[in-house]
């Protein structure tokens, strides 16, 4: 299963991406993850990302395009991948159906965790993530068993620099302006799958469960 899972910032993708990767055996890819890893290792990639991501604003496109091309032609993404927060431009959507249909492939489905606006302040700001293992917390929502550490792994959890209010208005303007139409791009090809984001997390785990499973 080729898949897509998209919504704004804070809807719950990469909690929704780690349950599906595991459930359906495919890895799963995070733009913003890899871009994390690089400039956590001060790689050039992370040093050209580091100062888009801090202001809220997109990675270039051309950056942002090769990595993912690049990562889908690995051996591991043979049978299938759940891509996280790519594409979030209609030209990175086409960008990827191109590269798709050069081996004669395509996505089976784009996953749109719908939510209003009003849940999604609450949910960036309340974010905290290890430091090490990336996993991701909720203050109020999915807290870690032991205050301030993370259950996987241990290490320290953090609020990411891009959670703080001033950044999240911001991307969620960039969601609106540059994302947002990226929608009727995979709705007119009858692929997109819209949940309620609003409901807990295994609520959503389920409904997207649901539409995959009645897609096999
Ligand atoms: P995204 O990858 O879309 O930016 P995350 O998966 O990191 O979002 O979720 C954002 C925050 O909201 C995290 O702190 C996460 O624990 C919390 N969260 C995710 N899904 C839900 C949900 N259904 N209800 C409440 N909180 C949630
Ligand atoms: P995320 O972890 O998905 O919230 O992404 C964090 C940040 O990484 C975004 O605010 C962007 O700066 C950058 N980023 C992640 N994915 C993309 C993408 N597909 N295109 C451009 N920038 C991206």
């Amino acid at each position: 299963m080729k898949i897509v899972i998209m919504g704004p910032p804070g809807a719950g993708k990469g909690t929704q991406a780690k349950s599906i990767s595991h459930k359906y055996s495919i890895p799963h890819i995070s733009t913003g993850d890899i871009f994390r890893k690089n400039i956590s290792e001060k790689t050039e990639l992370g040093n050209r990302a580091k100062s888009y991501m801090d202001n809220g604003e997109l990675v270039p496109d051309d950056i942002t395009i090769s990595l993912v091309v690049d990562r889908i032609t690995q051996s591991d993404c043979k049978d299938g991948f759940l891509l996280d927060g790519f594409p979030r431009t209609t030209f990175q959507a086409v960008a990827l159906d191109e590269h798709l249909k050069k081996n004669e492939d395509y996505l089976d489905a784009v996953i749109l965790l719908d939510l209003p606006k009003k849940f999604i302040l609450d949910r960036m700001t309340g974010r905290r993530v290890c430091t090490t293992c990336g996993a991701s917390y909720h203050i109020k929502y999915n807290p870690p068993r032991v205050a301030g550490k993370c259950d996987v792994c241990g290490s320290a959890i953090i609020q990411r620099k891009d959670d703080i209010e001033d950044t999240v208005k911001e991307r969620l303007e960039v969601y609106d302006l540059q994302t947002q139409p990226m929608l009727e791009y995979y709705n007119k090809r009858g692929i997109l799958k819209n949940i309620d984001g609003t409901q807990s997390i295994d609520s959503v785990f389920q409904s997207i469960c649901n539409v995959l499973n009645s897609m096999v």
